[in-house]
């Protein structure tokens, strides 16, 4: 070990001695690395290619007591410390410079209890962690829609995918968690204890301590569900989101149909000549029984004359991987997201246009159909508050060539920009890339912002916790 320079919280930086580094690193059951080693590369590099951050060191966590460790060593020296789950954050707020960086990826244990319908989850497990021992019992929670992403952050903005319109939001299902406070004390929040601290952590990020475990209810799902893909000429887009827009606000719960318009991929079952091709895709899953799948199915599969149609029974874990191979790490992205009551023609026009000047063959523009029980919680009963949205349009720009980061970025910009007269003004805080920090008070939060302030001022009153969508403490 050797003396070693980090960045703190006021703007200065400091020497930590070789001997504090190697008393930390003696107490850990996990591991420290630092710059030129293997296991630090891997660990600073996340989902987005666009961030390329170096920490000064990077603590590989094995559980809760080497987050105390670490969390309370930030805390003594003032060092700007950052935190990955699964390192999927499109901000890449898990990365930090010149900071103490904690990696939760090597805790990824899941236990199951199906007598207690309920699951333990540990910070650094993906979705597909969640859903392969659940499944094994016919059980799931709500989650996203690509396996390979972290449940921490996911959970701690707030967290949809197939199942929210039956079961709500990720954080609905959350019945604790254990807390790591920036004092380096492990608390259980949840209704019962600190009701405060689990209000704020239900959509408020990783603002208020480090979560080590997550307890989530399970419901039972599949293992075979309704679930696949339609796909329309974009030609046809216009006349098919108006149908889409029709049905999906008189489908039940159990149903989820989003909408992507992108250029075809070489889908197996699309004929050549359409691969390349702009398309507009319908994605659908059922979260019932097969029959009433079948039945909810059956007027979205009717909606005009599609060019294919790979809707029918699927294993639920295998549907919820169905996006991995559009959505690999290791890409340059960049997002812009806006809230919608309703997908009125205009949108809906604007929409359709834009995808004929997308950047690249892998941007996309993403329709996230929500409603259902998500919106059946009060606004003020979590933090995340947009309980009255019915659609989240996600603009995906993805690329390769840094040449390329101008056009996209500004692709992306533009349209947003043309969006915002038809959107709520309300963004979920998981899709804010880096630059939004402005619209952190009203746009992610809204009329919860002044509370969560509060309640990160009692938690972390010098805001340890920054590097994320911040939330300012309280004065
Ligand atoms: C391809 C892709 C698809 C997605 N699809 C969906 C979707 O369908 N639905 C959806 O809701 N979201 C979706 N998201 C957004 C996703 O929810 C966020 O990117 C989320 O932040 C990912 O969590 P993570 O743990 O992987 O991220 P990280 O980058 O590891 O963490 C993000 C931030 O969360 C905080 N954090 C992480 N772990 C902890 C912890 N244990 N304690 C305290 N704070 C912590 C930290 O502030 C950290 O900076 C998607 C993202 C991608 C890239």
């Amino acid at each position: 070990m050797v003396d070693r320079m980090f960045e703190t919280i006021d703007g200065a930086s400091v020497s930590l001695a070789a001997d504090v580094l190697a008393g930390l690193a003696a107490g850990l059951r996990g591991a420290i690395s630092f710059p030129g080693e293997a296991r630090y590369e891997e660990a600073r590099t996340v989902w987005n290619a666009m961030v390329d951050k170096r920490p000064a060191a990077i603590v590989h966590a094995a559980g809760a007591s080497d987050v105390i460790q670490t969390v309370r060593l930030a805390a003594r020296h003032g060092l700007i410390l950052s935190v990955r789950g699964g390192g999927h954050n499109i901000a890449g707020s898990a990365v930090c410079n010149g900071g103490l960086m904690l990696d939760l990826s090597p805790m990824r244990s899941v236990r199951i209890d199906p007598r207690a319908l309920t699951a333990r989850v540990e910070p650094g497990a993906t979705l597909s962690d969640v859903d392969r021992e659940a499944q094994a019992f016919g059980l799931a929670t709500p989650l996203g829609i690509n396996s390979t992403t972290g449940v921490a952050g996911l959970t701690l903005g707030g967290g949809f995918g197939w199942l929210s319109r039956k079961h709500g939001l990720t954080i609905d299902n959350l019945r604790s968690a254990d807390v790591v406070t920036p004092a380096g004390e492990l608390i259980q929040a949840s209704h019962e204890n600190h009701p405060d601290l689990f209000w704020a952590i239900r959509g408020g990020g990783g603002n208020f301590g480090v979560v080590t475990s997550f307890e989530f209810r399970l419901h039972p799902v599949g293992p075979q569900v309704i679930a696949g893909l339609i796909v329309h000429p974009l030609s046809d887009a216009k006349r098919a989101l108006g149908e889409y827009r029709r049905l999906i606000a008189q489908a039940p719960d159990e149903l989820s149909c989003w909408a992507v318009m992108r250029k075809a991929p070489p889908l197996p079952f699309l004929p050549a000549e359409v691969h390349g091709t702009d398309v507009l895709v319908f994605a659908l899953c059922h979260a019932g029984d097969l029959a009433s799948g079948e039945k909810a199915a059956a007027p979205f599969k009717a909606i005009g004359k599609p060019i294919a149609d790979v809707v029918g029974p699927a294993p639920y874990a295998a549907w919820q991987t169905a996006f991995d191979p559009l959505l690999t790490a290791g890409a340059r992205n960049y997002w812009k997201s806006h809230d919608f009551l309703e997908l009125g023609d205009p949108l809906i026009d604007l929409l359709v246009e834009s995808v004929r000047s997308l950047p690249t063959a892998e941007c996309e523009i993403f329709i996230a159909a929500l409603g259902g029980a998500i919106n059946r919680v009060p606004v003020g009963a979590t933090a995340y508050p947009h309980r009255n949205v019915s659609f989240v349009v996600n603009v995906h720009t993805r690329w390769s060539r840094p040449a390329e980061d101008e056009a996209c970025t500004a692709w992306a910009r533009r349209l947003y920009g043309a969006a915002a007269p038809f959107a709520t003004g309300g963004v979920y805080v998981n899709f804010m890339p880096a630059d939004e920090s402005e619209r952190v008070r009203s746009g992610a939060y809204g009329a919860n912002y002044d509370r969560l302030s509060k309640i990160k001022a009692k938690y972390d009153p010098n805001n340890l916790f920054r590097t994320n969508q911040n939330v300012a403490p309280a004065v």
